[in-house]
C-alpha cells in the first residue's frame, strides 16, 4: 500500500513540474514514505530521517516530506524533534500535496495527520510512466475496523474506507487500455470491501472481483490481503469461475494456536482456518498458500509455538513472512506483559524459518515437470537469453529463450527445478 501511495504523490508531485531523480545530492525534495507496522520500521525511518538534517543544511531550500503511518502516528512529535522536516503527511491527506509543497516553499512547515470519519478516496487516474509497464497496484480500500491486539494499522491508516466500484473499474480500464495486463487489487482486509457503506455501494469484495475480472484485456487479477476470518464462500467461487483470477492467496494466519488466536483478536480458530484452506484448495486445486506469522506475541508458550510449527506441517505454505512480536502502542497489547525474550524469540523465528525454507524448497520441487504458462517481467541481470517471469502462482520462473519478449507476454515454460525461492524451465516442447 505504500508503495501504491508512493506512486500516487510522485504523480501529482510530477504534475506541478517536480521529475524523479537518481540520487540524493540533487534532489529539491524529499519524500520519506515511512511504515510503523513494527519498531524497526520505525526506527529505520527517524534515522533516515535524521541524516537528512545534513543534507537541509547544504541545501537550504530542499523540501522534507514524511508521509505514510510514522508520519500520522507522530504528527507534531515528529517536528519537535526533527525540526528540519517541513511536511508531516498522513495516508489520508497523501492528495494535497501539491498543496503543501506550495506551502512549504513558502516556508510554511504542514503538519496533516487528522483522520476524518467520512473521508473518501478521491477519483484517481495513475499515469502508466514508471515501473514495469505490464502490472499495476489498484488500491479498493484504505484503513481497518478489525483491531487484532498487536496491529498499529486502525490507528494509522484509520478506519475502513472502500473506494466506489466505479472509480476502481474505471482505473483499471484506465491502466488496462494503456497496455497493463496484470493488477493487484490492495486493501488491509479486501474480504470486508464495501461494509462500510454508501461508498462502496451493496457491491461486495467477490462482486468487485467478478467486474473487474470481466474487463477485456485485463489478463491476471490478483489481490491482497484478507484476514482469514472474513473468506467467504462467494470468494472462494471466485477461484472456480474466472479465468484470469491467479491461483495464489496470501491468507495470513499469525499462530496456529487458538489460545494466541483469541489472545491477537483474531476471531478465528486453526479448525475454522484449516476448513477454509481445504475449501480453497477444492475450489483450486493447485492454488498457493503463502502467509503471515508472529512469533512470541505476550504469553506464547513453548507449546503454543509447536502449534504454529503443526500448522506449518498441516498447510505446506509455498512461503511465509515471518517476524518477532513488535509491542505497538496504542494497539491493545502493549498492556499485556512480554512474557518470551528477545533471545526466545529469535530462536522460534529461526526454527519456523528453517522448516519453512525447507517446506516452501519441496513445495517448489513438486512444480518440476508441469508446463505453466510465465508472464514476462525482462531479461535476467545474469546473461544473455536468460529471461525471468512469473507464474499465476506469482513464483519467480527463470528460463533461457532465444527470443525477444516485452513485460506482461506470456510463454509456455516446463519447470525444470524447484529452487528456494525461484523456479527453473526450458521452453515447452514446440516453442523451442
Ligand atoms: N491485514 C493483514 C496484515 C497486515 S500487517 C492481516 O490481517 O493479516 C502485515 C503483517 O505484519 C501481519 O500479518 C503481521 O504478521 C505483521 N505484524 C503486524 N503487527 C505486528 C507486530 N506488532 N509485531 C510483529 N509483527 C506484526
Ligand atoms: Fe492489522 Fe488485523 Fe487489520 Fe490486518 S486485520 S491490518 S492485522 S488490525
Amino acid at each position: 500500500m505504500n508503495e501504491r501511495d508512493s506512486e500516487i504523490m510522485l504523480q501529482l508531485l510530477e504534475q506541478q513540474g517536480y521529475l524523479l531523480c537518481a540520487d540524493l545530492d540533487s534532489a529539491d525534495a524529499v519524500i520519506v514514505n515511512t511504515c510503523s507496522i513494527r519498531g524497526k520500521a520505525e526506527q529505520k525511518a527517524y534515522s533516515f530521517i535524521g541524516s537528512l538534517r545534513r543534507l537541509k543544511k547544504k541545501k537550504p531550500h530542499l523540501i522534507i516530506a514524511v508521509a505514510g503511518c510514522v508520519a500520522q502516528q507522530e504528527g507534531a512529535k515528529m517536528k519537535a524533534r526533527m525540526p528540519h522536516v517541513d511536511i508531516i503527511v498522513g495516508p489520508q491527506a497523501i492528495y494535497q500535496l501539491p498543496d503543501f509543497f506550495r506551502q512549504a516553499a513558502d516556508a510554511t512547515a504542514v503538519i496533516a495527520t487528522s483522520q476524518h470519519k467520512d473521508f473518501t478516496i478521491p477519483p484517481f487516474l495513475p499515469d502508466i510512466g514508471h515501473g514495469l509497464p505490464h502490472k499495476r497496484f489498484v488500491t479498493i480500500m484504505q484503513g481497518c475496523n478489525n483491531y487484532c491486539t498487536y496491529c498499529i494499522v486502525p490507528y494509522t491508516r484509520g478506519r475502513e474506507v472502500s473506494r466506489r466500484p466505479e472509480d476502481i473499474l474505471a482505473e483499471v480500464r484506465h491502466l488496462v487500455d494503456g497496455g497493463v495486463r496484470e493488477i493487484t487489487l490492495l486493501g488491509q482486509n479486501v474480504n470486508s470491501y464495501g461494509n462500510d457503506h454508501p461508498a462502496g455501494g451493496q457491491t461486495s469484495f467477490p462482486e468487485l472481483l467478478r467486474q473487474v475480472a470481466a474487463v477485456p484485456g485485463l489478463v491476471r487479477l490478483r489481490f491482497t490481503t484478507s484476514n482469514p476470518k472474513d473468506l467467504s464462500p462467494a470468494l472462494m467461487a471466485c477461484f472456480q469461475d474466472l479465468d484470469n483470477l491467479c491461483h495464489h492467496f496470501h491468507l495470513p494466519v499469525q499462530s496456529g494456536s487458538n489460545a494466541v488466536l483469541k489472545k491477537m483478536n483474531r476471531k478465528y480458530t486453526v479448525e475454522s482456518y484449516m476448513d477454509k484452506v481445504r475449501g480453497l484448495r477444492r475450489a483450486c486445486a493447485d492454488i498457493s498458500l503463502t502467509t503471515d506469522i508472529i512469533v512470541g506475541f505476550p504469553g506464547e508458550t513453548e507449546a503454543d509455538f509447536l502449534a504454529t510449527m503443526d500448522l506449518l506441517e498441516e498447510v505446506r505454505y509455498d512461503s511465509a513472512f515471518s517476524f518477532k512480536y513488535s509491542s505497538r502502542p496504542p494497539a491493545a497489547s502493549c498492556n499485556l506483559a512480554e512474557t518470551v525474550s528477545e533471545e526466545e524469540k529469535a530462536q522460534r523465528l529461526a526454527l519456523f524459518q528453517k522448516r519453512q525454507n525447507e517446506i516452501s524448497l519441496e513445495r517448489h520441487q513438486e512444480y518440476v515437470g508441469t508446463t505453466l504458462p510465465v508472464m514476462i517481467e525482462g531479461e535476467s541481470k545474469t546473461g544473455q537469453g536468460q529471461w525471468s517471469g512469473r507464474s499465476s502462482h506469482n513464483l519467480i520462473v527463470n528460463f533461457h529463450s532465444p527470443r525477444t519478449y516485452r513485460p506482461g507476454e506470456l510463454e509456455n515454460v516446463t519447470i525444470t527445478e524447484g529452487c528456494l525461492h525461484s523456479l527453473r524451465a526450458e521452453l515447452s516442447q514446440g516453442d523451442k
